[in-house]
């Protein structure tokens, strides 16, 4: 089973100036009304892992 990146969310800052989401080649991380989340096409691919400077992003 593939996996996914997951956020916790009481770690997140939910800043739309997210390092990670800059890095992420799939366009995967998302904002919407404030609100940040992994969108489908997120491939499990880990690399936004190590540019979350408060290391909320996991891979589950
Ligand atoms: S695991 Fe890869 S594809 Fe998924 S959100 Fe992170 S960088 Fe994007």
């Amino acid at each position: 089973m593939i996996k996914r990146a997951y956020i916790d969310l009481e770690v997140c800052s939910q800043s739309d100036d997210c390092s990670a989401r800059q890095h992420c080649a799939k366009e995967a991380i998302n904002f919407e009304d404030g609100k940040i989340y992994i969108n489908q096409y997120c491939n499990g691919c880990g690399k936004c892992i190590k540019h979350c400077s408060n290391r909320a992003i996991k891979l589950v």
